[in-house]
């Protein structure tokens, strides 16, 4: 028998909970046939709606379902690091509560698994049903991500990925604070093979993502996982020097040829405005950095458990 953990960040998903059970549950008889058992981990990620309940009335009727909950909302990749911490299985998948990760696809994943894969990832092809404008932005992340970055980061790639127990533990021994699991899977390496679907909407409730909270994810995955702005600041900095030199000599050179004043005040505040901007976005790149070190050393937890249900995984 192989234990299967299937772990569901949940935040504010309670019209979800019994749907993506149900959905789960039509995978009852491969399981069977496959020897799987199963485990269904639902984190609750600080949910203000009844996710918790439904998951309770879950668990009373399934006791294979287990919950971890949040003493508040710690974000998705602190949800997806706390359900591969608790869970137990030879196996894991990282799923969405919303069910726009098909469960009907456990099958062709595990098959990958069989033939020797360890881990079997998901991308979108399609982003039907996203906002073109989002699509726009995601794309041109992933562009400047790829060039910038050495870790591959797959454009549409979703989180939805069934992992062995070594890919698990390589997640888990990345224990930093400012998670990007996205360039976490990446660099881990393995032998992974990617399955390709079309864009699932999402079933019921709105998505937890804005625009302002992708940008500022997408910073941080640029930050977790590249140095290049940094590099980008210095060569600013050189090119900035070579520029002011080259102005000095032609100034000196035409006062001593010609005895050119010195003129043109405006000239001077454009270039003295265009300097300093400069100069603080540099600090500002450096700032960036500086304050992920800062919360990396605090060494805070990445989450904070306020209540959890143990499960019982053997099959009935
Ligand atoms: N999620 C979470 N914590 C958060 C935001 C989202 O655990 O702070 C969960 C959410 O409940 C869902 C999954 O992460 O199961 C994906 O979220 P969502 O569907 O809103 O994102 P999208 O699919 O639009 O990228
Ligand atoms: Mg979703």
């Amino acid at each position: 028998m192989k234990l299967l953990s299937v772990i569901v960040p949940c935040f504010n998903e309670e019209e979800n909970i019994r749907d993506f059970y149900d959905e789960l549950c039509k995978n009852t008889d491969f399981f069977r046939e496959k020897q799987i058992e199963l485990e269904l981990i639902y984190v609750d990620d600080g949910s203000k709606d009844k996710t918790v309940a439904e998951v309770k009335k879950l668990h009373e009727e399934d006791a294979r379902v287990r919950l971890v909950s949040f003493s508040r909302n710690f974000g998705k990749e602190a949800a997806i690091y706390a359900g591969l911490q608790k869970c137990r299985g030879d196996l894991a998948v990282l799923m969405d509560a919303d069910l726009q990760d098909p469960p009907s696809l456990l099958p062709e994943m595990y098959g990958y698994i069989e033939q020797g894969y360890d881990s079997v990832a998901t991308r979108r092809v399609t982003r039907k049903g996203e906002p073109l404008i989002r699509s726009f932005f995601a794309r041109m992340f992933y562009r400047l991500m790829n060039t910038i970055s050495k870790t591959e980061i797959v454009d549409g790639a979703r989180d939805y990925r069934l992992m062995t127990r070594p890919v698990v533990d390589a997640i888990l021994s990345m224990s930093e604070y400012n998670r990007f699991t996205k360039g976490i899977f990446g660099w881990v390496g393995f032998e992974t093979k990617w399955l390709e679907y079309e864009n699932v909407e999402r079933r019921k409730g709105e998505t937890k993502w804005s625009f302002w909270k992708l940008f500022l994810y997408s910073l941080e995955g640029i930050i977790a996982f590249s140095t290049a702005p940094l590099t980008i600041a210095s060569v600013m900095g050189v090119l900035f020097c070579l520029v002011a030199f080259g102005i000095i000599i032609v100034t000196i050179v035409r006062k001593l040829l010609f005895g050119d004043p010195t003129s043109g005040w405006p000239s001077l505040v454009c270039i003295i405005m265009m300097v300093s901007g400069v100069q603080l976005f540099c600090l500002g790149i450096l700032g960036q950095y500086l304050s992920k070190t800062y919360m990396e050393v605090k060494r805070r937890p990445i989450y904070l458990v306020k209540e959890e249900i143990e499960g019982q995984s053997v099959a009935e």
